[in-house]
């Protein structure tokens, strides 16, 4: 599994919607890749807060935006 595989399964993943050979893939890739599981952690705080406000899943925009930086860190080198 790639990064860009894993952001947009990511919800699935959290909300445990993902079948089981695509959760072990998923496991194995947050293993092994920093950046993903630095944005799995945000991602929960995310939905967390949604759901504290009576909103499970993320909008397609926040969705993308997390897309996008999982993306950008791993083109740039910070
Ligand atoms: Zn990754």
């Amino acid at each position: 599994m790639k990064c860009a595989d894993l952001a947009a399964n990511l919800t699935e993943f959290l909300e445990g919607g993902l079948d089981d050979d695509a959760e072990t893939e998923a496991l194995e890739h947050l293993a092994s890749c920093d950046r993903c599981e630095m944005v799995l952690a945000q991602t929960r705080s995310v939905l967390d807060l949604s759901s504290r406000h009576g909103r499970l899943s993320l909008e397609p925009a926040e969705r993308a935006d997390l897309l996008e930086r999982i993306l950008d860190t791993r083109r740039t080198t910070r």
